[in-house]
């Protein structure tokens, strides 16, 4: 039999092959996705790439054409500003056909120019909060979990300081962390008018981000969790997030839920499921592409972050879409290759006039309008 080269296969060809099979008294694979002779090195649940697509958002579109993502249930909390942006809208080029419309990188890349940036950033506010000149309050992301205060005088420092989290109770701006394939994650006290955005990519997820996060928001607004809602934003889907072993066994030295969040992902060649065999003899032992890969469910292991910080499952909400198979939506460093502009996720509490906020004896804030019931004496 001449040996078989990794190629897509016609039908017909396969039909070939289980009939040479049969007449040799071999069975085919009868493990259905998995790879018969290889031995499965641990128990995962295994899935099709096709399968773990989650489905991509719808964003609104702003008057200023800059195309972002809000939680529908949040709408609601009439004092909360929260947005994820999208890589449409803005007036970068970097990233994008000369012939297409500007893009909206949020990020000071070495491929775009300050300036441009600069405007995106104003337009992304705009979108939010309706003035572009709202302050935004960003940090120097280094995947640690490290959560910081944030005033609306930070935002005019030269260099934002280093962390993956910013929290505040103070109205009037917006905290916003970045991303092009890690996960962002908003998180709201209903009670306490508090708010935290935190960036969590594999190394801030071991490091529990999200986690330490809320525990900073407790002891700095007094935030319970049953207060606490929360929403996990766009990033690089389980479809698409292959990562090496020792990902994995960073996860299970720290959460005895982490094989939970792995699937193994088999290669969708129809020849290659049933013979993985006549593919193993032609790489050196070791470097077989018959194996499964393993694949990282990022938003699954910041949920459930958020529920061992004792969030109620309802108050947890998935924007969904995978940045790197969603590419005409999101900025994606891996879709990329490392070339990609930066999207970002933000929430604040609104900016009102003194007359309208009234700080309580709790020292929280009560709103005297028609909109709520516990209507401050005002
Ligand atoms: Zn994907």
């Amino acid at each position: 039999m001449a040996p078989f080269t990794p190629e897509a296969y016609p039908e017909q060809e396969v039909q070939q092959i289980d009939v040479l099979f049969q007449q040799a008294g071999l069975r085919r694979n009868l493990r259905g996705m998995a790879a018969a002779g290889v031995t499965s090195r641990m128990r995962l649940e295994r899935s099709s790439q096709q399968e773990l697509i989650p489905a991509a958002p719808l964003p609104r579109i702003a008057p200023n054409d800059v195309q972002w993502l809000a939680v529908p249930a949040w709408d609601k909390m009439n004092w909360l500003w929260h947005g994820f942006s999208t890589r449409r809208g803005g007036r970068s080029r970097s990233y994008c056909d000369d012939d297409a419309q500007g893009e909206l990188n949020l990020g000071f890349t070495p491929e775009d120019d300050r300036e441009t940036v600069a405007q995106n950033r104003r337009l992304f506010a705009e979108a939010v909060s309706g003035d572009p000149s709202t302050p935004l309050v960003d940090v120097h992301q280094i995947h640690s979990n490290l959560v910081l205060l944030a005033r609306a005088a930070d935002a005019s420092r030269q260099k934002p300081r280093s962390a993956d989290g910013l929290m505040t109770d103070e109205p009037g701006l917006l905290v916003g962390i970045r991303t092009a394939d890690c996960i962002p994650i908003l998180v709201a006290d209903r009670k306490r008018r508090a708010i935290a955005a935190f960036h969590a990519g594999w190394r801030g997820t071991v490091q529990r981000i999200v986690e330490s996060g809320i525990g900073r928001m407790r002891l700095q607004f007094g935030s319970r969790p049953e207060d606490l809602v929360a929403a996990i934003g766009p990033g690089i889907g389980p479809c698409c997030y292959a990562v090496g072993e020792e990902i994995l066994s960073s996860f299970e030295s720290q959460f005895v839920y982490a094989r939970e969040l792995f699937r193994e992902v088999y290669d969708s060649d129809p020849v290659r499921i049933k013979y993985p065999m006549l593919f193993m003899t032609q790489r050196a032992p070791g470097h077989s592409e018959i194996g499964p890969s393993l694949h990282l469910n990022l938003v699954e292991a910041n949920r459930r972050q958020l529920l061992a910080a004792g969030l109620k499952p309802r108050a947890i909400h998935l924007v969904g879409g995978c940045t790197s198979c969603q590419r005409e939506l999101f900025f994606s460093h891996r879709g990329s290759q490392g070339r990609a502009g930066r999207m970002m996720s933000v929430i604040g509490i609104k900016a009102k006039p003194e007359s309208y906020l009234q700080k309580s004896s709790s020292g929280t804030f009560e709103v005297s309008g028609h909109d709520f019931s516990r209507a401050a004496n005002g």
